[in-house]
């Protein structure tokens, strides 16, 4: 969970309602109700509103139309991009970018910064493109993504940097980004007619400013929702070009290709398949088609170039690792928030995921916690938040006021359904500071009294975090070490904090094939407490 209640990620068109607090009410309304639909009905939601403000735009831009077409130097391709000027392309990448920064958070620490930007600008220092200036940021997120704005916007994450083992790997990244920059390829999808940031500047007079907020949030998921697979190819074919003219040893396009292919494989495990959240995989998917044509590619190049492994390692040596502090974090049943400065605890057989917009844990028997905060502007208590806006449509049983540690808080129940079986509801809404704190905690019919009193301490365990804790409790970082004489695969990743599939683990981040062991002396990643 991300701490501000609006820091959506930009990325999930579901999650993404910051100006929308009333869908949101709506939808985690819903959430226990039928765990597992709202995503596909919002999905649809926002291609109708998609579709409609496609048809808006063409009526009102007819003229526009007109005389669209450009030489593109990078690809030698017309290229049908009349309504993004280079001029707009920065504008637009400005405004978009400050969305960016709101809703992920970057990674401030200088020495990261400094050293993706220096591989970046190496990168992008002959492109056909000279009039971009291109800029480096490292998103604050523990999934694995990149993408770029028009403008020459290049993000990377956290948990990009953490999985790439060179620094050619990661320049491979920055290069096929860059690819997506001097290939137009936001542009080229703007101008066939989607809707976009700059399309909702320009109309903003005309349709007023609620239908304008509207478009903007739209069209910021429009320049990071999937690009075609030919724009994907030729992000790859100039960023193989670029990267190789950096200096850069042109196989790690494939094999970091690779390394993200397994990456993904090993998430869906690790999920049991349901990773849904949003991610470098679902807009640059690394399928063995990709890896072997960029692998094919890189050959016409002359097989010469760094890779300089050890140097990216001691660059990313500390750099947190998984949820950080801003996006609060799970170690065994308890959630910690430190930014926030609050915790609470789920019962032992609860696994606790922690999702952009809230945290959920579940057992294995049907029941589910779900914990958000919203805010409370309009200074509700409890008992009438609950009744007249939360849960306004619903039929409530044994609504009343409650203390959680101090807090002022109420609490009520209704019946409900998770997949088809029945449940008991418990809402739960604590005033913490100008907000709320919520759970909604849903019980399988007949469950026997002891889990249902264990649940029921889950709202009670709700506190603000001691001094303490909020100076020894860390998020995890990856640390590099030198093997041993008496190093294994195995002995490496026990140091690591996973209970499952630890050594996978470490196989994956450190780009180790099955069967392979550590050399003695040599320098891997572990993750680290
Ligand atoms: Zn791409």
């Amino acid at each position: 969970m991300t701490s501000t209640t609006v820091a959506f990620p930009v990325f999930c068109k579901d999650e993404k309602s910051s100006a929308n607090e009333k869908g949101l009410h709506k939808r985690l309304a819903s959430t226990v109700k039928n765990i597992n639909i709202s995503f596909i009905s919002n999905r649809m939601e926002s291609l109708m509103h998609k579709i409609k403000s496609f048809f808006t735009y063409m009526l009102i831009l007819p003229t526009l139309f007109v005389c669209a077409c450009s030489t593109n130097p990078a690809t030698g391709k017309r290229q049908f991009t009349a309504l993004m000027s280079p001029a707009q392309e920065n504008s637009v990448g400005a405004q978009e970018h400050q969305k960016i920064v709101q809703q992920y958070g970057l990674v401030t620490d200088k020495k990261l910064n400094d050293y993706v930007t220096a591989l970046g600008k190496r990168v992008t220092e002959d492109t056909e493109r000279p009039d971009v200036q291109y800029k480096f940021y490292i998103i604050d997120s523990p999934i694995v993504n990149a993408f770029a704005l028009p403008g020459g916007y290049i993000y990377v994450s956290r948990g990009l940097l953490a999985l790439s083992n060179s620094e050619a790997e990661l320049a491979s990244v920055l290069g096929h980004e860059a690819g997506h920059i001097t290939g137009r390829h936001s542009a080229e999808r703007y101008s066939r007619g989607v809707v976009t940031s700059l399309g909702a500047g320009i109309l903003s007079a005309a349709i007023g400013s609620q239908g304008a907020s509207q478009a903007i949030s739209l069209g910021s998921n429009l320049y990071l929702s999937s690009y075609s697979r030919d724009q994907e190819n030729e992000a790859d074919t100039l960023g193989l070009r670029y990267m190789t003219r950096g200096g850069f040893a042109p196989q790690a396009v494939p094999s970091f290709l690779y390394s993200l292919q397994r990456q993904s494989d090993l998430d869906a495990r690790l999920s049991g398949q349901q990773g849904n959240r949003y991610n470098y995989f679902s807009t640059h998917p690394a399928t063995d088609q990709r890896v072997a044509k960029t692998k094919a590619e890189s050959m016409q190049y002359p097989q010469t170039g760094i890779n300089n492994r050890d140097a990216h390692l001691k660059a990313i040596n500390g750099m947190t690792y998984g949820d950080s502090e801003r996006q609060g974090f799970a170690r065994d049943n308890n959630f910690y928030h430190p930014e926030l400065g609050l915790k609470f605890s789920v019962p032992q057989n609860f696994t606790i995921k922690n999702q952009p917009s809230q945290v959920i844990a579940l057992d294995n028997k049907g029941s589910l916690i779900v914990f958000d905060m919203m805010g409370n502007k309009e200074g509700y208590a409890p008992l009438d938040y609950i009744r007249s806006v939360w849960m306004k449509e619903t039929q409530l049983q044994n609504l009343e006021e409650i203390n959680v540690n101090g807090m002022k808080a109420a609490t009520a129940s209704f019946p409900g359904q998770i997949n088809g079986e029945n449940v008991v509801i418990r809402v739960v809404a604590i005033s913490w500071k100008d907000r709320f704190a919520r759970f909604q905690l849903a019980i399988p019919r007949g469950a026997k009294a002891a889990l249902v009193e264990d649940i029921k301490k889950t709202t009670y365990s709700f506190r603000n975090m001691s001094a303490n804790e909020k100076k020894t409790i860390k998020p995890y970082s990856v640390k590099i070490i030198a093997a041993g004489v008496n190093d294994t695969v195995k002995t490496l990743a026990a140091r690591m904090p996973f209970k499952e599939m630890a050594e996978e683990r470490f196989r994956v981040m450190n780009a180790m094939a099955k069967g392979t062991e550590v050399q003695s002396g040599a320098l891997y990643k572990i993750v680290s407490e």
